[in-house]
């Protein structure tokens, strides 16, 4: 693998998308893994050099046994970047995420899904953020692509794209610039960069946060095919990018309010709110 061809590959994501613009300040989720690790450092990397961005990165928390010391190695990977760090805790918010998966029986990826996401729009949103950045990489969307055609959940295709623009303050536009980047490429980036990194989380069944077994299907089938996959996702981002842009903005526009909290959700109580009552 050559790394001048990968950092100029998520360079042009981050330039033909326009992920970043002047005076952006741009919140990386960083989990304490090797893509968003990568993220991290590229992001630093191009608005130091192109475009006049204030880079800050993000942390939740998740308070399971081991997450103090994953805490730790996002300290150490903000340290080595040069780059400021904001960290919550999911214990400020009262929430056990073992404890609500037992009594939900629902899966532990899937309640730390739900809470990540709506921590880091909440938390960009409070610190004045114009774009947050994750570590979400080319398998991550394959993988969502092709479970969503299984499940039925079409529209939600839509949104795989490197930025989804927010058309109402109830969000902030959510930036992938490793949307064509291959995880493994992630990992070669950040080791011969000696960028520390932690592996995978024991409560994933394997790689990633694919809760279900057919998503762990489609993986193997993604990376032991080869069929140029990079290309369909490039398909797929410019049939969204010129056909949905317009129903994006709708269907946000659609988006209510939770009564108890004011974040965005479909129904009256959001579905964070719905798990803080869990006792
Ligand atoms: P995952 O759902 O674990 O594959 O994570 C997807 C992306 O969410 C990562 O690339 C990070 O940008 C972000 N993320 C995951 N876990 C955390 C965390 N504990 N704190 C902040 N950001 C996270
Ligand atoms: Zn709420």
């Amino acid at each position: 693998m050559n790394v001048e061809n990968y950092k100029k590959k998520v360079f042009e994501t981050i330039e033909k998308f326009n992920l970043i613009e002047k005076n952006d300040k741009i919140f990386v989720a960083v989990s304490g893994g090797k893509d968003s690790a990568a993220a991290l450092f590229l992001l630093k990397e191009y608005a130091e050099n192109y475009v006049n961005a204030e880079i800050v990165a993000f942390h939740i928390n998740l308070n399971f046994e081991f997450s103090n010391k994953v805490e730790e190695v996002v300290k150490e990977i903000c340290k080595i970047a040069k780059v400021d760090l904001i960290v919550r805790n999911v214990k400020e918010y009262g929430m056990d995420i073992l404890k609500i998966s037992k009594i939900k029986k629902r899966p532990v990826c899937s309640i730390c899904g739900l809470i990540k996401r709506y921590l880091i729009n909440k938390v960009a949103k409070e610190s004045r953020a114009t774009k947050v950045a994750t570590g979400h990489h080319m398998y991550d969307f394959l993988i969502f692509y092709f479970r969503n055609i299984l499940t039925k959940n079409f529209e939600w295709n839509f949104k795989i794209l490197p930025k989804l623009k927010a058309y109402t303050d109830k969000f902030v536009t959510k930036i992938r610039p490793l949307f064509f980047a291959k995880p493994e490429e992630n990992k070669y980036f950040c080791e011969i960069n000696k960028i520390p990194f932690l592996t995978i989380c024991p409560y994933s069944i394997s790689i990633g946060c694919y809760a279900d077994k057919r998503s762990l299907k489609i993986y193997e089938i993604i990376k032991n095919e080869s069929i140029d996959w990079e290309e369909i996702l490039r398909s797929i981002a410019i049939f969204n990018r010129k056909y949905f842009s317009k129903y994006l903005k709708e269907e946000e526009e659609k988006i209510g309010r939770c009564e108890i909290c004011g974040e965005p959700t479909n129904l009256k109580i959001c579905g964070f709110c719905r798990l803080t009552n869990i006792k």
